[in-house]
């Protein structure tokens, strides 16, 4: 670390408290769960930023990359660090740009659009949304902790996901501020589809300072989990439920066994052998719900009122990739993929990786609407993990039967399978970023020298 660039960046801050340099914490702020992965966590075990910069508003933001672009000192932005792909993990040291103060709802209007600083926690918003009757339209499992400019940065969607599709879907992030790290930085706004030169872009093309949110009216939701002896009937069901636009709901996630005997808090919902289905749908509809899982031969095994992120048990909190935490804890040798099942051969596509890979893959499926406002089965199965190369082949295999997989073991923006085709996001990295120091590493696509011949071309 050098000790000109923090006494440089105190005196611009004027505020010694909001510069972290014990090094515990530095390192406590440079991680996030990659450890999920056994090959993210070979590659960046010990990856730790400089020391932490903690800035207040925009202006403070300008000020920091104002500096560092000068400087050439990287900057690492980080939201909560709970995301999975070692994205806000700080590769080649630098400052860590931790925008956990920047926490303020400035509103939430009547059109149902929050307005609010990026280190606002989802849960938070969701909390104060629904006292004024809105609520988030999709949010991470972590939503208690995750932030709003982290999911943006590094996030896709999740519990809602079934009925609003993903973050990036349905102008549901309706505009955002990026703060760039040019020579000047500019703080620039950017709305409607030019939202996407910076979502899902790791924090690599600019930092995210102010976010226009879309909401949805807010619905009184019960949860219910219902248990079947085998998983087709199970997976048939949720589909059922799923694609049938009559059912208000927000999550159908499907669990083969073994998987809920991951889930220790809520064992007594799970018996032994059963594959289940956690369901948040519309109290109203509950009763009816329940009468058409026992037609379809399920059996009840909890159902209550959903009252907010309190409620206990919580069944979000065993589903989308909270489901790998859960495997994680009973036995350190699971991860995860992260796919998108064909609609129309789902059936036929399982039955094949079953056949091949026998339980070393164990579904989880997760379903959601893509941007045409199609319900498609989306799946983080469970992988019991040997060798990488034995994932690679796993990997491989899905793609060859038409199973998309988002990989999860690569720790850059193209590799994740969220990249942009039309390489919005590089071309953004371009303009706001031509010295490569946000987030350096994490878009391989961009080359530094690239940005320098064309401006001297210019
Ligand atoms: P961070 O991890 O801090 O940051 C994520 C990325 O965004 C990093 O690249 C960072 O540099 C960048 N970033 C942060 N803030 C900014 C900013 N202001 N401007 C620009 N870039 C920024 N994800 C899902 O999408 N759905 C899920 O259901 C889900 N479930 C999860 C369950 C578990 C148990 C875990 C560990 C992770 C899960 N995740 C999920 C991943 C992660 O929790 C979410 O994506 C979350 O929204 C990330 O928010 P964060 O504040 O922790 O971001």
């Amino acid at each position: 670390m050098s000790l000109d660039h923090v006494s440089a960046l105190v005196s611009i801050l004027g505020d010694e408290s909001r510069i972290l340099t014990h090094p515990q914490m530095v390192e406590r702020l440079s991680r996030d769960f990659y450890w999920y992965s056994p090959v993210l966590r070979k590659q960046l075990d010990g990856k730790v930023g400089d020391f932490v910069v903690q800035p207040l508003n925009a202006g403070e933001i300008q000020k920091v990359l104002r500096y560092c672009q000068l400087e050439g000192v990287p900057v690492t932005a980080r939201g909560a660090g709970t995301g999975n792909y070692g994205q806000a993990v700080p590769l080649h040291g630098g400052v860590v740009l931790d925008l956990a103060r920047m926490d303020q709802i400035e509103s939430i209007g009547s059109d149902g659009v929050a307005v609010c600083q990026p280190g606002v926690r989802l849960g938070r918003l969701e909390t104060e949304a629904r006292k004024l009757g809105w609520e988030l339209r999709c949010y991470p499992s972590t939503i208690v902790k995750a932030s709003v400019g982290g999911f943006l940065g590094g996030g896709s969607g999740g519990i809602g996901s079934v009925a609003h599709g993903g973050l990036r879907d349905f102008n549901t992030v309706r505009a955002l501020e990026v703060v760039t790290m040019e020579a000047q930085p500019r703080v620039v706004f950017h709305e409607g589809d030019a939202v996407h030169d910076i979502l899902h872009a790791w924090g690599t093309n600019g930092i995210i300072s102010r976010i226009w949110l879309a909401l949805a009216p807010a619905v009184e939701w019960s949860q219910c989990v219902v248990a079947f002896d085998r998983f087709d009937a199970a997976f048939d069901f949720s589909e059922r439920m799923a694609t049938d636009a009559s059912w208000n709901k927000r999550l159908v996630t499907a669990f083969e066994w073994p998987i809920p005997s991951f889930f220790t808090p809520v064992k007594q919902y799970a018996p032994e052998g059963k594959h289940l289905i956690f369901f948040l749908v519309s109290a109203q509809q509950l009763a009816m719900m329940e009468e058409a899982a026992r037609q379809a031969g399920g059996a009840i095994t909890y159902s209550g009122a959903y009252a907010g992120l309190r409620t206990l048990p919580l069944l979000s909190d065993y589903t989308w990739n909270h489901t790998t935490l859960w495997a994680l804890k009973t036995d350190p040798a699971y991860t995860y993929l992260q796919c998108g099942f064909d609609p129309a051969t789902v059936r036929d596509q399982m039955r094949r990786l079953r056949e091949r890979f026998d339980h070393e893959i164990l579904f989880h499926m997760e379903f959601m609407k893509n941007g045409s406002g199609q319900v498609v089965p989306g799946a983080i199965p469970l992988v019991y993990y040997t060798t990488e190369e034995r994932l690679n082949e796993m990997i491989g295999f899905c793609r060859e039967i038409g199973v998309f997989v988002a990989n999860p073991h690569v720790n850059n923006v193209e590799g994740g399978g969220r990249y942009r085709a039309d390489n919005v996001q590089l071309l953004a990295k371009m303009r706001y970023d031509p010295k490569g120091l946000l987030n350096p590493g994490k878009m391989i696509t961009f080359r530094a020298e690239a940005v320098a011949a064309t401006d001297s071309t210019r």
